[in-house]
């Protein structure tokens, strides 16, 4: 008997976001329906919004949600109406790299992340009789309703600040995972993390989580700079600087051991791999798109350097999301330093605040 929800609905290429009314398909017997609480607004979102084409519109974005379950499908026996979820990236669950764990590396990523559909092309929403295409990462979390599959969705404690959660499905886990699950520094270790959004800024509460001991951001803004510091940097540095790999080598006598590319900019995959020390890795993920030429020093490389690309943190949210909210509530990882909240009727406001770097994480609401 399908549900009527509000929803910021991209309906041009550039934008505004219109927000209005669309109506949401029940959930199939193989999904749920999430009432969604709060959403965060990611660069990837942004990146849709400017360079989405015709045919892939209308569309609804959003991929931080978190909310409460609605509703579940006749198979789903894993979750029940009422449980409090986070939402995370989606992936096929059949192909070899799912079934192997690195659901990250699904054959079908970009089809069920950025396909406008479920996998069978089929959309849940519509506005009049007019589809509406949604979906993304699963879940097109700018709708008060969306209908997601169970391995979306990552059950979370009901005392947890549930409108906050949603960037940990992907922001979050993103700068976090990169440092904990791909880098894994060692106590007493340096760590140096270029760029201080939401991204670099979990990758700097991980690193300190983590027992490194120097921990250095690197970053245009001061007020960035200076949150790095409130947060667990050592060392903030303005990347507008004269020679910051230059920096980073002083300060950790010969460079650093891990460092973090949150950009994807070539000059700053460079810089990220050149600070480091012998051996040393570098993890990047930053993202400029699927063709993003880089040279390297392959002399520099030789002598035990390792780049690697990060996806999604490395993590199955199913056991992430649990360790991020262990060290949130540990107050390792205050995640909530970094977010704003704006109600969704507010939503070209926040998109706005979001692209000029004027809040670290906007996330939309709509109330419980
Ligand atoms: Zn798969
Ligand atoms: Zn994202």
């Amino acid at each position: 008997m399908a549900i009527t929800a509000t929803a910021a609905v991209l309906r041009a290429p550039g934008g505004p976001l219109s927000v209005e009314e669309v109506v949401v398909e029940d959930p199939r017997p193989d999904e749920v329906l999430v009432r969604i609480v709060g959403s965060g607004i990611c660069h990837t979102d942004l990146g849709i919004v400017t360079t989405a084409s015709p045919e892939q519109l209308p569309l609804i974005l959003g991929h931080e949600g978190s909310g409460v379950i609605e509703a579940v499908g006749d198979r789903v026996t894993t979750l029940a109406p009422g449980d409090h979820v986070v939402l995370s990236y989606a992936y096929c669950g059949e192909c070899d790299n799912c079934r192997r764990g690195v659901q990250r590396h699904c054959r079908s990523f970009m089809a069920v992340n950025f396909g406008g559909g479920r996998a069978d092309g089929t959309t849940a929403y519509r506005a009049g009789d007019e589809a509406v295409h949604g979906h993304f990462f699963g879940q097109s979390s700018w709708s008060r309703y969306v209908v997601t599959s169970p391995r979306n969705v990552v059950k979370v404690d009901a005392s947890l600040p549930l409108e906050l959660l949603g960037p940990l499905g992907c922001g979050i886990q993103t700068g976090a995972g990169a440092v904990l699950n791909t880098l894994d520094p060692e106590p007493g270790s340096s760590l140096a993390v270029f760029a201080a959004g939401s991204v670099g800024l979990a990758a700097v509460m991980a690193a300190k989580a983590a027992g490194c001991a120097s921990v250095i951001a690197v970053d245009p803004q001061p007020d960035r700079r200076a949150l790095a510091l409130e947060l667990g940097a050592t060392h903030a540095l303005d990347s507008a600087g004269p020679d910051v790999v230059e920096e980073i080598r002083e300060i950790t006598q010969g460079g650093a051991q891990y460092s973090v590319d949150c950009l994807g900019l070539p000059s700053v995959v460079r810089q990220a791999l050149e600070c480091l020390a012998s051996p040393g890795v570098c993890a990047s993920v930053g993202f400029q798109g699927v063709d993003n030429e880089v040279t390297l020093n392959q002399g520099h490389l030789l002598f035990g350097r390792t780049l690697i690309g990060v996806i999604e943190g490395d993590a199955d949210p199913h056991t992430f999301v649990p360790r991020m909210l262990d060290l949130f509530q540990a107050k390792q990882l205050p995640f909530d330093r970094l977010v704003q909240t704006f109600p969704i009727g507010e939503i070209n406001e926040a998109v706005e605040a979001a692209h000029q770097g004027q809040v670290v994480k906007a996330v939309i609401t709509f109330g419980h």
